[in-house]
């Protein structure tokens, strides 16, 4: 029986990458750089989690010094953009998502978020897309500032676990990429994956149930969902 729904924010929740890409490129420019990532670029780039981590990663394979005090700045600066921009512009949930999260709701099932993302990204994000009342929505929220490893390490599902109180597999974790399908399932709990823009070429195949978008989200679908401890 499933008691929770735990969500990826970056790309389930909202397609928010091509906002992260665009921040990042704009504080590149504020702080007098002539770096730019492009789409292919990004989707590459993507693989490395966190985005002070991105940084580090795109610095050194292009033979710099990744220095940490910069890089602070640098990710400081981008948040500032990005958070800026969700919250003036509001980005949308995607199709699907709004709809599941109320059957969830209406089921007494708890809904909790597991995001590599910072606190004031969710702030900025969740705030403009379901009201200032949204905690009352996630009352449970694992941000990647709270965990020692970004996913694909279990770390930020594992304290999304104690702070609901349940066992990985009273849960279903709802996830668009590689990196969050090994993360929960790193974790014991067993994933529903839906494709993003982002990951469209993502290995999804660790999940239980595989989605090509959030439209077909449903609670029957959480019957579907074997707990890992039962699989071979
Ligand atoms: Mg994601």
């Amino acid at each position: 029986m499933i008691e929770a729904v735990i969500f990826d924010l970056d790309g389930t929740l909202a397609e928010t990458e091509e906002i992260h890409r665009g921040a990042f490129n704009r504080a590149f420019a504020d702080l007098g750089l002539e770096w730019r990532w492009d789409v292919p670029l990004y989707r590459e780039l993507l693989k490395v989690t966190g985005g002070k981590e991105r940084i580090a990663h795109f610095i050194t394979t292009n033979g710099g010094d990744a220095d940490p005090a910069f890089i602070a700045e640098l990710h400081k600066a981008k948040t500032a953009i990005y958070t800026g921009l969700v919250a003036s512009g509001g980005v949308p949930l995607r199709p699907g998502i709004k709809a599941f999260i109320d059957a969830a709701r209406a089921r007494g099932l708890a809904l909790a978020i597991a995001t590599t993302t910072s606190a004031p990204n969710i702030e900025a994000l969740l705030g403009s897309a379901l009201g200032p009342d949204w905690r009352e929505v996630f009352p449970v929220v694992g941000a990647g500032d709270m965990v020692a490893r970004k996913k694909p390490a279990p770390d930020v599902y594992d304290l999304v676990l104690r702070e609901l109180g349940l066992a990985p597999e009273r849960c279903v974790a709802v996830e668009d990429s590689r990196n969050g399908v090994l993360a929960a399932r790193a974790a014991g709990v067993p994933v529903i994956a839906v494709r993003s823009t982002y990951s469209s070429g993502d290995d999804l195949s660790g999940a239980a149930v595989e989605l090509p978008d959030c439209e077909g989200l449903s609670l029957n679908l959480l019957t579907q969902v074997t707990p890992l401890s039962l699989r071979s």
